[in-house]
């Protein structure tokens, strides 16, 4: 929480009832893990990103999620940053998150202010974090959508310009946060059809609005994966969101495979 800049850090408490408890999960790995039992989690991704200009986040998140997830690395996954643009030595930060043993990496565009494929227009080190995600089978995930954190800027949320990434690095697996929620759906499901390395993520994706967004959903489930968002604004609890996930008229074999056995092809337990 002392990461966060003044005026983010405000949206947040105005925006969730449970402030206390976000703040004693985010000191105590064995609280969250008693929280993840009590909602029915076995395994987490925590997201973790820089992002100095519009949330405050540097890149010391990825020490704190490294010490974090030590607790209990089977069940807490962890996802870091860097920051293509701001960072002073993106090899040293690079070294850092293999050092770490980051298991995801996430960009965030519209609060970054880059594409996801500006290295063809001079961003030299989002090349070189792609190339060491590559090379070390460390996931990129890309928030697309929109943001409405002061400062954020939703031009860069259109997934469209991942395409470019996927092209170029046809071994990284892309995860696509969110499908492009609310505005980009048919493009995230495009990318999802067009390339055998680009993924779905649906947190922040209400559960019960998930098929009026992905209408054709089974067809992508082998790629899908589920996810809360939470404790992001507007998501106020993960059980709800399962029970809603576990509610909608999906196959189980559909429900299995969006509930846990993608994440378990891209870090097996
Ligand atoms: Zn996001």
């Amino acid at each position: 929480m002392e990461m966060f800049r003044p005026d983010a850090l405000e949206l947040i408490r105005r925006k969730r009832h449970n402030f206390d408890q976000i703040s004693e999960f985010c000191r105590s790995p064995k609280a969250f893990l008693k929280h993840m039992d009590a909602v029915g989690l076995d395994r987490g991704v925590l997201i973790n990103y820089v992002a100095p200009e519009v949330i405050g986040f540097t890149s010391e998140v990825n020490q704190w999620i490294a010490d974090y997830v030590k607790e209990n690395p089977a069940r807490l996954i962890s996802c870091g940053g860097l920051h293509p643009r701001q960072s002073h030595n993106i090899l040293a930060d690079v070294e850092q998150i293999l050092r770490l043993k980051i298991r995801m990496i996430k960009i965030h565009p519209p609060h970054q202010l880059l594409f996801p494929n500006d290295y063809l227009n001079g961003v030299k080190e989002l090349e070189v974090i792609y190339r060491a995600a590559e090379a070390n089978g460390i996931p990129v995930m890309f928030h697309t959508g929109t943001s409405i954190f002061q400062g954020a800027r939703n031009r860069y949320g259109d997934p469209i310009f991942a395409d470019d990434v996927a092209v170029d690095f046809p071994k990284m697996k892309i995860i696509l946060a969110h499908g492009g929620r609310p505005l980009w759906m048919h493009t995230a499901f495009f990318l999802l059809r067009r390339h055998p390395n680009v993924y779905l993520d649906i947190s922040g994706i209400p559960p019960k609005a998930l098929l009026k967004y992905f209408p054709r959903l089974e067809e992508i489930a082998h790629k899908t994966l589920f996810g809360t968002d939470w404790p992001g604004p507007g998501v106020p609890d993960i059980k709800k969101n399962l029970s809603d996930f576990r509610a909608l008229p999906l196959k189980e074999e559909v429900k299995q495979q969006i509930l846990g056995k993608t994440a378990l092809s891209i870090w097996p337990a």
